[in-house]
């Protein structure tokens, strides 16, 4: 399965949006990516300014999207998501296919990579997942890193210090260079097991093998050693420099805000293998996907760690206003009064970069803010009800933690009803309707 077989799916869905004006890379693009962020359609912009490429964007956009790329519904996506990681499985390598239609040397001028922001220091690929092994090939790793585009063969890497940080380091002090390819325009699969927070040594190609049911198919690259999906659309083949370091950014982050400037190291761009016809994925730093993809697999850590402290726990939802990381909302089936501080204890534990939780009923809708707003107005004192945490590690993008020491206050709020008082005080009143009602309002609604 391949980025394209997803967009052929989603067109007959019609989910996708033809944009056929001419669009530059700079701004222009990134300007209607925004605009329709919320809830919006999937953007194929068909007419690039300099370019002969189509670029794709809001690809995983909506929660409906995800699950349709997954084949599953909203009910059975962590299980699904739980499944994988617990059963990664090997995809296949082959010797040809899609993605070395055309290899080529390396000159990054002639791709319609992306400025996004005002401030942007540079256009940036976004979309990459990149994948890397240990120097004695034991151990494989993808994950997704922002790559700000230097001049026509050299990028700069943002390496948060995880997995391919790890890796990087351990070539450094076997005193060589990391061979990785970056592998754009895959399927929602790969991406988001290339976001799941996997243990050190699971390589999240195999993830995303089992979660498209042994679908992937790998081949490896021409200039560096190195694997990277045939059915990518593009793939650049580079070497994560052990000496070359530049100051990297500004760029936006996840909360929308600049994150602050570091010195990065340099990728030397050997080689590009892509398809003929490739389209290039863009993905908007700080959008609702950019959000969906990094929180959703946390959402699943939510689930799991809360599924320990209360029998049923009916869904998460790490909020887009959250920046899809710092907001969990999550509802239960909660059998005494006292459970619904120990979800939020367990949420707290299970992503430690959570600020703000709120746990609520079965009958509230997580993903409804309003749904959401009324419990805590109906259901919640902050008397009884509020747990606060001081001087707790969080996460290095919440603008307002302790800079110096990264410490910030995490809150919980218990907005599940009392079992102390009568059931029937809390009950949201209905409004008794028949079938033939139903159409009528069906009817209004244009349906
Ligand atoms: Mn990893």
């Amino acid at each position: 399965m391949s980025l394209r077989d997803f967009l052929r799916q989603m067109e007959k869905e019609k989910e996708v949006q033809h944009v056929k004006d001419a669009l530059s890379t700079s701004f222009e693009i990134p300007f209607v990516m925004k605009k329709f962020d919320k809830e919006g359609p999937v953007l194929l912009f068909e007419k690039v300014k300099g370019h002969d490429t189509k670029v794709v964007a809001n690809v995983c956009g909506t929660r409906r999207r995800i699950c349709a790329g997954l084949g599953v519904d909203q009910e059975g996506l962590y299980q699904r998501f739980t499944e994988a990681w617990g059963s990664p499985k090997k995809p296949k390598t082959v010797g040809d296919g899609p993605v070395k239609e055309v290899v080529e040397k390396a000159d990054l001028s002639r791709f319609p990579f992306l400025t996004h922001f005002e401030k942007d220091a540079a256009p940036y690929i976004t979309s990459a997942v990149v994948y890397a092994k240990s120097v004695d090939g034991k151990v494989e790793n993808v994950s997704v890193h922002r790559l700000e585009v230097l001049d026509k063969n050299h990028l700069a890497i943002r390496l948060v210090p995880r997995h391919l940080f790890k890796l990087w380091r351990m070539a450094k002090e076997a005193g060589k260079d990391l061979d990785v390819s970056m592998s754009i325009g895959v399927h929602p699969a790969v991406l988001l097991a290339a976001s799941s927070p996997l243990p050190f040594g699971v390589c999240e190609f195999d993830v995303a093998n089992t979660l498209m049911r042994n679908d992937l198919r790998v081949v490896e690259c021409e200039h560096v050693n190195a694997c990277a999906p045939v059915e990518a659309e593009l793939v650049l083949e580079g070497r994560i420099s052990a000496s070359k370091e530049v100051v990297e950014g500004p760029f936006v982050d996840i909360t929308g805000t600049y994150d602050v400037q570091r010195r990065q190291p340099v990728v030397d761009v050997v080689g590009v293998m892509r398809r003929r016809d490739y389209v290039y994925e863009g993905l908007l730093p700080s959008g609702a996907e950019h959000r969906l993809l990094m929180g959703l697999p946390h959402e699943v850590l939510i689930w799991e760690s809360a599924s320990k402290v209360v029998p049923k726990v009916c869904a998460v939802n790490l909020s887009v206003g959250g920046s899809g990381w710092l907001h969990a909302v999550i509802s239960v089936e909660k059998q005494v009064d006292g459970d619904g501080k120990n979800v939020l204890l367990a949420a707290f534990a299970a992503h430690p970069s959570l600020k703000h939780a709120v746990v609520v009923d079965s009958d509230i809708d997580v993903f409804d803010p309003c749904d959401v707003e009324w419990a805590i107005a109906t259901r919640f004192q902050a008397g009884e009800d509020l747990v606060v945490v001081k001087s707790v590690r969080g996460s290095t993008l919440d603008s307002s933690a302790d800079q110096e020491t990264g410490l910030t206050t995490k809150m919980g709020v218990d907005a599940t009803r009392p079992f102390t008082k009568p059931k029937e005080k809390f009950e949201r009143a209905k409004i008794p309707g028949d079938k033939r009602v139903e159409a009528v309002v069906r009817r209004l609604c244009g349906l």
